[in-house]
């Protein structure tokens, strides 16, 4: 990509692709990645075509520039993306240590065509949020189970490790 196009002209990439990955069997989402030195890496939402229910255009885009570059750490890039980002792609993003997240349509928007990703935000700011999907610390009884802290301490005495 040229250092001339602008964020507008990446926005509205991440429209078309959007667009276009509907006619292929895609949700209506598309997203493109630039990494801060320029490199531009498009992705668009795969879940019903691959059975991948992580497969958000978000995240297919960073998997693409990571495997590509080969790098976990994609600091200083932007996203642009179609539509706002669900929580999963907000801490996809987070775990790759983009620097900005520029979107188009939003949650709302997406909503209204019976997209999910208003009622997941929800589930973070919702003391009822067990009703949806229950998450709970279980202590194990077994006294032959692995201690709970062993991949930790394994982890942390391993010289070999690639810290992240
Ligand atoms: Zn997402």
């Amino acid at each position: 990509m040229s250092t001339t196009v602008t964020a507008q002209e990446f926005l509205a990439k991440s429209i078309e692709l959007a667009t276009a990955n509907v006619l292929n069997s895609g949700g209506p989402f598309g997203a493109v990645i630039v990494t801060a030195d320029g490199q531009a890496f498009d992705g668009v939402n795969r879940v019903t075509a691959t059975n991948d229910p992580t497969a958000h255009a978000e995240v297919t885009a960073i998997r693409r520039a990571c495997s590509e570059l080969g790098t976990f750490d994609l600091t200083g890039a932007t996203l642009y993306t179609s539509c706002e980002p669900c929580p999963m792609c907000l801490a996809s993003a987070l775990w790759a240590r983009v620097e900005r997240v520029v979107f188009a349509a939003d949650r709302h928007d997406a909503a209204s065509v019976g997209f999910d990703d208003a009622v997941f935000y929800e589930y973070f700011e919702n003391d009822q949020r067990d009703a949806l999907m229950p998450v709970a610390k279980l202590e194990l009884e077994d006294p032959q189970s692995p201690p709970v802290l062993q991949p930790f301490n394994t982890w942390n005495t391993l010289d070999s490790r690639i810290d992240y």
